[in-house]
């Protein structure tokens, strides 16, 4: 599933080629390629020209000359590529905006991801209001982060999944920023002292900005960037993966438990079982 570098990439990558370009055409060739939640179809956004592209955690939008902006999540699979007019159609392709020489495509194998047309409210897609910032928006505030985080009575890696207290951060990264700081997942945000919660939160952006420059991590094959190659930061992952692998600080083997539905990766030396009272 793209994260935040993954996610990062791909607007890049889209803004170089898409930004002054007009929408000539707009074809949608899967109903489940539209948000339910889209205040207008797709291709009523045809002849609309593309100021900038923007992110704030996993999602995208285009922001448009009109006061509606075009906004997406590529959920489990979704690709928006840049490929030139005439080019063979994918055969999960489940939209297509035509810019001229190139064309804007998304494509999506497991049908989890969407676009759609929405008003904003400050800047920000109304899809997108809930969603905090990430580490590297300028809105990002540390201290109201910390409190946020220390507030939760949950465990610290469900707590970092939760894109409303802080975004951008998915399995994979949670994974390995728990690692760095030497916290383990199930540790009890409400006992964590603000100091560690801070080493936390910058190991987070340390490894995403790693990834980022790595070009993304592309575990599954599903995860490309618009002109169709793979990242290669799954390379320096050290837990996420490693399952019985030798931890790369110590030599333990990685163990992995799954909670709240989700794999997590840890090394039982390094991040030790939390105390179940006072501060960790
Ligand atoms: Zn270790």
């Amino acid at each position: 599933m793209p994260e935040l570098p993954e996610v990062e990439t791909v607007r890049r990558g889209l803004s170089e080629h898409v930004v002054g370009k007009k929408f000539k055409k707009i074809e949608v060739l899967h109903h489940r390629a539209t948000a339910a939640k889209s205040i207008a179809s797709l291709d009523s956004l045809k002849r609309a020209r593309v100021i900038e592209v923007k992110r704030r955690g996993k999602f995208l939008w285009f922001v448009l000359d009109r006061p509606e902006v075009l906004v997406g999540h590529l959920g489990m699979s979704g690709q928006l590529v840049i490929r030139r007019r005439g080019a063979p159609d994918e055969r999960h392709l489940r939209a297509r905006f035509v810019l001229g020489k190139e064309e804007l495509r998304f494509i999506d194998q497991r049908t989890f991801g969407w676009l759609g047309v929405e008003s904003t409210r400050e800047g920000i897609p109304m899809c997108v209001q809930h969603i905090a910032p990430d580490p590297f928006d300028p809105k990002f505030d540390l201290a109201v982060t910390v409190s946020r985080i220390r507030a939760k009575k949950s465990e610290i890696k469900r707590v970092l999944l939760d894109q409303s207290v802080m975004s951008g951060v998915g399995n994979i990264y949670a994974d390995e920023a728990l690692w760095r700081s030497k916290v383990h997942p199930e540790t009890r945000a409400e006992n964590m002292r603000s100091s560690k919660v801070i080493s936390l939160i910058s190991s987070a952006a340390e490894v995403m900005s790693e990834a980022l420059s790595a070009g993304g991590t592309s575990f599954d094959d599903l995860y490309i960037n618009v002109n169709g190659q793979s990242g290669y930061f799954e390379r320096s992952l050290a837990v996420y993966g490693r399952e019985g692998e030798g931890c790369l600080r110590c030599g333990q083997q990685i163990r992995r438990i799954t909670f709240s539905n989700r794999s997590s990766h840890f090394c039982p030396k390094c991040q030790p079982t939390p105390r179940t009272t006072g501060n960790q």
